[in-house]
């Protein structure tokens, strides 16, 4: 089912970029890592951004989310015309209250429970502790963790502590959700998994899911895949997702 809530002034896309350029400082020089980058993601849709070790996908991903500034081009995103024009805060708020974010290394605080990792989130925005803890128990069970909720990161295997991070990610219902190699710390069986609830995030809640990663076997559940060579994208296709993946998502 396609996901037809309105959306914000830029229609169906939640995020337009244009001209990205950032540079790094590497010694006396600057290094050009994204190179006049433009890009565009919709609602509903995985869009995949691939490429090698270095092109830049990661420097994207905290362009287009507010984290690194580049030295030129914009990034209109939901309501937000010019996000870099906004202030630190604002933009701090904008990513607060709309983006949700997977790592590989998932990023969970060590001496937290599952359970505590999402509620935590959820009442930094402002939601009574009963509230976060009813949203984060459902979001852990949508994830299957419902056995899970008391145990810490430490005594979960790499595949239940990324589900959790992707709990912690979906529990917000963010517009926009950014996966950095999400699969690259994990098994085949349990980057299925984490596959599938990247396609759900997208089909079933409406987010624009933007995944960055070199593993090939995301293609087939992707609405769109972007290839990202030394800052330059070198090709963008619109596919239709493989329906027996989108299908086997629900499962
Ligand atoms: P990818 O995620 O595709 O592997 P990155 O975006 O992480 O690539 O990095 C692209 C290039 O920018 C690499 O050469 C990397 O060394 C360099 N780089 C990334 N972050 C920084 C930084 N904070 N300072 C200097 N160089 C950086
Ligand atoms: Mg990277």
């Amino acid at each position: 089912m396609i996901h037809t809530k309105t959306h914000g002034k830029h229609g169906d896309y939640a995020i337009e970029a244009t001209g990205l350029i950032k540079r790094f400082k590497s010694g006396r020089a600057f290094v050009e890592v994204l190179k006049g980058v433009d890009f565009d993601a919709r609602h509903g849709d995985l869009t995949m951004v691939m490429g090698p070790s270095g092109s830049g996908k990661s420097t994207l991903i905290a362009a287009l989310s507010g984290l690194l500034k580049p030295e030129e081009g914009r990034v209109d995103a939901l309501d937000v015309d010019d996000l870099w024009k906004l202030s630190t805060g604002r933009i701090d708020r904008f990513r607060l209250e709309n983006c949700g974010f997977i790592f590989q290394g998932f990023n969970l605080f060590p001496s937290l429970t599952a359970l505590q990792q999402v509620e935590t989130v959820l009442k930094f925005q402002g939601l009574s502790s009963g509230q976060a803890k009813k949203r984060a128990t459902t979001a852990l069970e949508e994830v299957g963790l419902g056995h899970r909720l008391h145990q810490r990161p430490a005594a979960l295997s790499g595949g239940e502590k990324q589900r959790v991070a992707i709990a912690r990610a979906l529990a917000k219902d963010p517009k926009i959700l950014f996966a950095d190699e999400p699969t690259s710390a994990l098994d085949g069986e349990n980057g299925q998994v984490v596959i599938k609830l990247l396609r759900r995030a997208a089909t079933e809640h409406g987010a624009a899911v933007i995944c960055v990663t070199h593993d090939p076997r995301l293609e087939a559940w992707a609405d769109r895949v972007i290839h990202i060579e030394d800052g330059k994208i070198l090709d963008d296709q619109r596919r239709n997702p493989d329906p027996d993946a989108v299908l086997a998502s629900h499962h």
